[in-house]
């Protein structure tokens, strides 16, 4: 666990040059300036089985864990699929249930969210592939539980486990219009059916997180990275715009180039260098094609999607991985998003708006 945790900080080193921080603030008790000049105070931790770091502009407290209880409060109270203590676990558990299960706001709005996106992008993208997430063991190997035992499933369970997948298999069913407060039930058709929210958790924190730091009227700006979800927000103390590194799939220590930003923006990058294991020498990632329940080879090994909102960039970026830079492309124009796609053999292509944003290294 320890090692995976080593790991995914080494490959994020790049991002945190980027973002301009060698640490915590050397200013942070400059009494005098405090309450007039923002300080920067800085952060790096793990949550969401990810590294999570911060490096926030302040004139008030150092905020940095508050940020970080929240992500953990959002993993253990909503979005982990292990945990008991979560909403998810309890809707899973209760898959078949004639009754359904009445679902909070949040949780109605995410998948409300999360089924227009498989709409969407034709099935590419979809929360609902719980079985076959499980069947490959893919918060297994980021854990490094069975590092070196790991065999790929057979093509019957896999069948099997797919014949539990795809958001047909749920509805949501509202009481009353959803604005004025109507009360939204989950129904899964099929005990064994799962959702699994892995692909927008990170990206719908960092709608939390907006939250918190807009209520903060002594923060001034701020980035904070979940994983391959980044936020940015306000500005630095000398304006100068947010700078994230875009990784190379090919060598994640380093990058290929930066996208210059400015004010509030979600960036999320879904690569097949970010979770994979091995065997017999061939190389399986953690984005899957809900189509066979294989990993999806579309000729990409990244996608990274800049937007306004968290989970939608989360989503994107996977769904965009699962179609391919064509599909991809059109999906994310839908969308008013930007992306940036990286194909296997390292060449880049991008929207016409991400031009603008990304300079090569
Ligand atoms: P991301 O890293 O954001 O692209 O999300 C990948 C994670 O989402 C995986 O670890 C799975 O838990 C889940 N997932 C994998 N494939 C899909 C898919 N096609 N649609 C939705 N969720 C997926
Ligand atoms: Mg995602």
């Amino acid at each position: 666990m320890k090692q995976f945790f080593r790991i995914v900080f080494l490959l994020l080193l790049p991002l945190l040059f980027l973002c301009g921080c060698a640490g915590p603030s050397a200013d942070r008790n400059a009494g005098s300036l405090q309450g007039q000049e923002p300080r920067q105070v800085h952060s790096e931790g793990t949550a969401m089985g990810t590294v999570i770091q911060q490096n926030i502009y302040t004139r008030g407290e150092d905020c940095t864990e508050d940020i970080a209880e929240l992500i953990t409060g959002l993993e253990e109270d909503t979005f982990s699929w292990r945990l008991e203590t979560s909403e998810l676990y309890r809707l899973n558990q209760a898959a078949g249930s004639a009754g359904g299960t009445e679902l909070t706001d949040e949780m109605a709005q995410i998948l409300r969210q999360c089924l227009e996106l498989t709409e969407a992008s034709g099935g590419a993208f979809d929360i609902a592939i719980g079985p076959v997430a499980r069947l490959w063991d893919i918060d297994g190997w980021a854990a490094g539980e069975r590092e070196g035992e790991f065999r790929p499933p057979d093509g019957e369970a896999l069948s099997r486990a797919l014949a539990l997948c795809g958001s047909r298999r749920i509805r949501l069913q509202t009481d009353a219009d959803p604005e004025a407060g109507g009360e939204v039930t989950l129904f899964y058709s099929e005990a064994g059916t799962e959702l699994d929210l892995g692909a927008v958790g990170k990206g719908a924190a960092l709608t939390h997180i907006l939250k918190y730091l807009e209520s903060d009227s002594d923060i001034t700006g701020a980035v904070v990275s979940v994983g391959g979800s980044v936020l940015t927000y306000g500005e630095k103390p000398d304006k100068s715009l947010w700078k994230i590194g875009i990784v190379d799939p090919a060598d994640p220590k380093r990058n290929l180039g930066i996208l210059t930003l400015e004010g509030q923006w979600c960036i999320s990058t879904s690569g097949d260098y970010e979770r994979f294991a091995e065997a017999d020498g061939v190389r399986y990632h953690h984005i899957l094609d809900p189509a066979t329940g294989y990993p999806a080879r579309s000729g990409l090994s990244s996608v990274t999607v800049v937007t306004k909102d968290g989970l939608l960039s989360d989503a994107l970026a996977t769904a965009c991985f699962v179609l391919g830079e064509e599909k991809g492309t059109e999906l994310a124009k839908r969308y008013g998003a930007e992306a940036l796609f990286v194909g296997e053999s390292g060449e880049i292509t991008m929207t016409s708006g991400m031009e603008k944003l990304f300079q090569r290294r």
